[in-house]
């Protein structure tokens, strides 16, 4: 949150000075992480050029340039509102948000059908924006840098991550010595992408000249693809097998089953592991567990250390709620912590999302967050006891607002329109009964533990970016 001096001072002069204006970014960003993913907020968020503040009627006028006037219209359908509430938020007065294009304001309400393409954008890291489009453009944000904002020193260590954290900090102390590769697994939303960076991050910290990348599985495989259409596979080889000191390989499961990604990671890796540079990766499961995965590189993960993250125990999910809420500034009371930390188990990055959303309507409703706030807000989360929250009724709900008969929905059709349900389906049937990944797949004709944990992840995911299936899981969450 934003430092008591410039929220005092913003409520007064009801503008934004350009000094404060990356510090303002930088929270307001913070709460957008929640509820975007991040392939959307490098594509459309990070673009956005600050332009000037405008004192209006009690509240604030924010304008943006945007590169293109389809971004302009994309944001404004997709994200203005959350960007609204996040800045009236953080400035604490109402904020409109509006969109130009370069110099020209574009008048977004009579914007014809726009059916260009989605620009390709360069994108630009948030600590550096400013308010300044040369200064931004010239400070291309390195997309295999490493987050500096997940460290060692804010991740909450209980019995839960205790080895794997101790593993990161020795692979960060000694890289290549001891565990090479280091590999790091558990379910979503456990710290995984948290632990790579803070490797990443403390290695520079111990030596600023090491060269560290931080590269998702899924876009080393975009990379490679986009080399080989492009004839690039040399520099692309060289990059990744030549350049850094230390990789960081996130969600590695990815690669399964892609042979050629496959082959060209098995070669990275030797080329690394030969030369006693470190790599670390990681996964949703453990190696053995990774379906198609290639003989030769399911040995090579096992050379290493494999560590696993589980869901933290109540205190560490206290503790974790707590550094968070003291970070952002948030006061929580310790029965709201407790609370909160007693039904959110096990995803730590839901436990945050509930934080964020009662701090949002804390300082929209002007009061202080409270038990009765929590309750409300959780009451769609929380399996009532001895609830309808059964496999049958959640597939009912669902085949219901999909208008999909539920011998369709537990069949192995393909098409969009009972796929996306199923997904929804599965998600809800892991949330509200949490019973094991292999069990679920059996009441939907056999499918098998991944397919369930694709269809999990992916709605975790959708939820917090994209409007169909957050309302679509919200209204069948209204069924039940
Ligand atoms: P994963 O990569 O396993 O899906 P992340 O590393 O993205 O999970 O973690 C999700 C969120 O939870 C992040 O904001 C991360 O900082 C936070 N988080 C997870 N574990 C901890 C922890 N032990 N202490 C503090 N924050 C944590
Ligand atoms: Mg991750």
């Amino acid at each position: 949150m934003l430092s008591r001096q410039i929220r005092s001072f913003m409520r007064t002069t009801l503008s934004i000075d350009t000094t404060q204006w990356p510090e303002i970014w930088q929270s307001v960003y913070r709460m957008l992480e929640q509820y975007i993913v991040s392939t959307q907020l490098t594509t459309w968020i990070q673009p956005l050029e600050f332009v000037k503040s405008v004192p209006s009627e009690g509240g604030i006028k924010i304008h943006f340039n945007t590169p293109t006037d389809f971004s302009a219209q994309w944001v404004k359908d997709h994200y203005k509102k959350l960007m609204e509430n996040a800045f009236s938020q953080v400035l604490g007065s109402p904020c409109e948000v509006l969109l130009l294009v370069s110099e020209n304001p574009l008048d977004l309400t009579q914007q014809e059908d726009v059916t260009d393409e989605p620009p390709i954008l360069e994108p630009v890291h948030i600590t550096q924006a400013t308010s300044s489009r040369h200064q931004q453009t010239s400070r291309l944000w390195e997309e295999t840098s490493v987050d500096p904002r997940y460290v060692f020193e804010n991740f909450v260590v209980g019995a839960s991550n205790q080895f794997a954290h101790a593993s990161a900090v020795a692979v960060a102390e000694q890289p290549a010595k001891q565990y090479n590769p280091l590999f790091i697994y558990s379910s979503p939303g456990l710290g995984k992408t948290h632990l790579l960076y803070a490797i990443g991050n403390q290695l520079i910290k111990n030596n600023p000249d090491s060269r560290v990348a931080y590269v998702s599985a899924e876009r080393f495989v975009n990379e490679m693809i986009d080399s080989l259409q492009h004839n690039r596979m040399p520099s692309f080889r060289k990059k990744y097998r030549d350049s850094f000191d230390m990789i960081l390989i996130d969600d590695i499961q990815f690669i399964a089953g892609k042979k050629k990604s496959e082959e060209e990671f098995f070669h990275t890796f030797n080329a690394l592991h030969s030369t006693k540079r470190q790599i670390v990766v990681s996964s949703d499961r453990p190696p053995k567990e990774i379906e198609n995965l290639e003989e030769r590189v399911r040995t090579r993960f096992e050379w290493g250390l494999i560590a696993d993250i589980q869901p933290p125990e109540i205190e560490t999910r206290i503790a974790i709620l707590k550094a968070k809420a003291e970070r952002e500034d948030i006061y929580i009371p310790d029965d709201v912590a407790t609370f909160i930390a007693t039904y959110v188990k096990s995803n730590v990055r839901e436990l945050e999302g509930l934080l964020i959303r009662l701090q949002a309507q804390a300082s929209l409703s002007g009061a202080e967050i409270s038990l009765e706030m929590a309750k409300n807000e959780l009451k769609t989360a929380i399996p009532e006891e001895g609830s309808h929250f059964t496999i049958e009724s959640i597939q009912s709900a669902v085949a219901k607002h999909f208008q999909i008969k539920l011998l369709d929905l537990k069949s192995s059709a393909r098409s969009r329109n009972v796929s996306l349900p199923r997904q929804i389906a599965m998600y809800l049937i892991r949330k509200y009964t949490g019973m094991g990944f292999k069990e679920i797949g059996h009441y939907f004709g056999g499918k098998d533990h991944s397919t369930i944990l694709h269809a999990c992840t992916k709605i975790e995911r959708g939820i917090e970016g994209e409007t169909e299936i957050r309302e679509s899981v919200e209204s069948v969450q209204n069924l039940l």
